[in-house]
């Protein structure tokens, strides 16, 4: 069955429920599973093993990314942290040098004391992929778009640049920013793609949840079983809270795009603004990538204000309908300082981004009202 996004997204992995003809998948809040005689079974054991809401929720993130398996973690760190589990000591991730805070300190404080190697290189850069890879290299992890700078990498280079390794490794995307209705990675030759569901697929600020998405059988294999030894398992009702986001993920989607794409052009060609960042805008350098790669530019927007640091924190805390918030991908707007926000685990090190920078996650009220609100924080007027 070869259906569109807009229709997986309300069907896949989900058929109504036998017993009642409940439309809606249950959130099925059980534990442990009766089994008619000794293991015999309809499949479901533990909880922690499996359990009939988490997998509706995984089938619909596999079809979603156009791949075969999908598997649903506590959140996206969880995720993140399955992934680099599949590694043995000496083995060398090449990663991207603006990947999430959280996944930097989760490889620099956590997976390197394990013996795990990392570097970082600006995957923007096939160049610098190709010239990072050496023969212990088992990874490539990388974001496209980037946070909070929405750098933007050409996924089918990196691919093939990978493949004509003598022992290519794998290629893991971390399509949070994008969501597979923007972005397939594995439909583009990826072999991982990783998730925070907690953002743009949930959709709704609610939920913490993350997700790894393969099409191969052996690394499904090897992450279930992570998985289930590690334990990190989001559960029933925050898997029925994702699924029921990704419902609407590809109407949400378009919205979001509209309006931030309507933002970065009024702080474009705002005089208190030195410089915006958008996939799709005109002044984007991975512009043209950035179009052949995503059906449109997202919903996140950066900008440096001319006036530095003092001048992003007053309009941070000036603005009224943009909440001053970590996270991004819900349907209200977000406004935050990255560099002393998400991003001040990164401090001091080569990830460390510029003070006057402020991030914006661009949510569904109306345009109007958003530009009216940013210009109010602009003049002080809020
Ligand atoms: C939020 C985020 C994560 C971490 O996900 P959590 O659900 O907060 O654990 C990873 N990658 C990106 C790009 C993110 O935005």
């Amino acid at each position: 069955m070869s259906k569109h996004i807009e229709t997986l997204a309300i069907h896949a992995g989900q058929e109504p429920e036998v017993i009642t003809g409940a439309v809606m998948t249950p959130i099925f809040q059980s534990s442990t599973y009766a089994q008619e005689g000794v293991g015999k079974h309809k499949g479901y054991e533990y909880s922690r093993t499996g359990n009939p809401t988490r997998t509706a929720l995984e089938a619909n993130l596999a079809a979603l990314e156009g791949a075969e398996y999908g598997l649903a973690f506590a959140s996206g760190m969880a995720a993140t942290d399955a992934v680099l589990r599949m590694l043995s000591p000496g083995d060398h991730i090449l990663a991207g040098n603006d990947v999430y805070g959280g996944t930097f300190r989760l490889f620099d404080k956590e997976f390197k004391r394990y013996g795990l190697v990392f570097s970082y290189v600006n995957t923007s850069n096939p160049d610098q992929v190709e010239s990072g890879l050496r023969e212990t290299t088992k990874i490539v992890w990388l974001e496209t778009p980037t946070n909070p700078l929405l750098n933007i990498t050409d996924l089918v280079k990196v691919v093939e640049i990978l493949q004509s390794a003598s022992n290519p490794p794998l290629l893991v995307v971390d399509n949070t920013f994008a969501t597979p209705y923007l972005q397939r990675p594995i439909e583009l030759g990826a072999d991982v793609v990783v998730h925070s569901t907690t953002k743009y697929l949930g959709g709704h600020s609610d939920v913490i949840g993350g997700a790894v998405v393969t099409q191969s059988e052996e690394i499904y294999t090897r992450l279930a079983f992570l998985q289930n030894a590690v334990g990190a398992v989001p559960g029933p009702l925050d898997c029925f809270l994702v699924l029921r986001g990704l419902k609407t993920l590809p109407v949400r989607m378009d919205r979001h795009a509209s309006n931030a794409e309507a933002i970065a052009n009024y702080l474009a060609a705002h005089p208190l603004v030195d410089k915006v960042y958008y996939p799709f805008h005109i002044s984007h350098p991975h512009r043209e990538i950035a179009m052949t790669q995503m059906l449109n530019g997202g919903g996140m927007v950066s900008f440096v204000m001319k006036e530095g640091a003092k001048a992003a924190k007053r309009v941070a805390e000036g603005t009224v309908l943009f909440t001053l918030a970590e996270s991004l991908g819900g349907v209200e707007s977000l406004i935050e300082i990255p560099a002393v926000m998400t991003h001040a685990s990164v401090s001091g090190s080569s990830l460390e981004v510029d003070p006057g920078l402020v991030r914006l996650s661009v949510g569904l009220e109306h345009v109007d009202d958003l530009l009216e609100d940013l210009e109010n924080a602009f003049q002080g007027s809020n």
